[in-house]
């Protein structure tokens, strides 16, 4: 057997690892196939490519893409495949970067206000250059010893109900869907237990409206689905001829229980990669 991650991130964005080590990392771990998958943004893309080439592991230029969608749930698109020079490509991610930019200021505001002190130059320097994420405020309230860990900074400060959250301007799923294929690549559902659904039904529902939109496929092995919710996606794939796919979601040490190619105690399959690069 033969296996393959399609969801990991970099420095690029929220990941710890630069984008080739994160190559080198899916090399030393045996894997076969890799698609870099940073929020945002593209920008590792070329460095990780040309990694892969080195290295001689099958590479996938992706991206993950941060949509609106109502609380408590979270949509996130992945693109695989795009052209990383598409212009469609890079309008998108600049808008989307200047709403995390805005946001940033507000969230620092927030936390200051609540007698945290941080600053925008250290949340940049966090960020090494990268697209601005949460994780990155995490790792600092974490070094200055404000929380005890990522999750206890999510809980108290930065996720939907902690006091420092801050919405960000961003982009539609239909939009997104429509600028992922004139970018030439293949919208894909990422992790649909985070869109929070209250049951089956109310996620065959959504992801049906996704369908219409033009969605290619959905993320049915990932770090966060149990095993029947995997059987219950692979069937939805099923129904919709969407292409399942699987990632772990790999970010290095902000989320230091997840291994790159592995989603809990599952692989991902050469096949996936297989069938979306057939298909991109
Ligand atoms: P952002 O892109 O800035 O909205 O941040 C979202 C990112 O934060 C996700 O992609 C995850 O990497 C991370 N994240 C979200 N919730 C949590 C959490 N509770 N604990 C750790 N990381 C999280
Ligand atoms: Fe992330
Ligand atoms: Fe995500
Ligand atoms: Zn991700």
């Amino acid at each position: 057997m033969s296996f393959v991650d399609l969801h990991c991130h970099s420095t690029a964005s929220d990941g710890a690892l630069a984008p080739r080590d994160v190559v080198r990392a899916a090399h030393d771990a045996g894997l076969t196939g890799l698609a870099l998958t940073d929020h945002d943004t593209v920008a590792g893309c070329a460095d990780a490519q040309d990694e892969a080439h080195i290295l001689g592991i099958d590479f996938i230029c992706g991206i993950e893409i941060s949509c609106e969608y109502p609380r408590p749930g979270t949509l996130h698109l992945l693109g695989y495949g795009v052209d990383p020079q598409s212009p469609i490509l890079h309008d998108l991610t600049r808008r989307l970067i200047a709403g995390r930019s805005e946001r940033n200021v507000k969230i620092i505001a927030a936390l200051r206000e609540q007698g945290v002190a941080i600053t925008l130059d250290e949340v940049l320097d966090q960020s090494k250059g990268g697209t601005v994420g949460r994780p990155h405020f995490a790792s600092i309230l974490l070094r200055k010893g404000y929380v005890s860990s990522v999750t206890e900074a999510f809980k108290k400060y930065l996720g939907q109900t902690g006091t420092a959250y801050a919405d960000k301007e961003t982009v539609s799923a239909r939009q997104a869907i429509e600028m992922i294929r004139q970018s030439g690549g293949l919208p894909v559902l990422a992790h649909p237990v985070q869109l929070k659904k209250d049951n089956f039904g109310q996620l065959t529902n959504a992801v049906k409206e996704l369908v219409d939109y033009g969605l290619a496929g959905i993320e049915v092995i990932h770090s966060d689905h149990r095993e029947m919710l995997i059987d219950q996606l692979i069937e939805l794939a099923n129904r919709y001829d969407l292409l399942p796919t699987g990632g772990s979601d790999f970010h290095g040490s902000s989320k230091p229980h997840v291994r790159l190619g592995w989603a809990g105690n599952r692989r991902i399959p050469r096949e996936m990669f297989d069938r979306l690069l057939a298909r991109a």
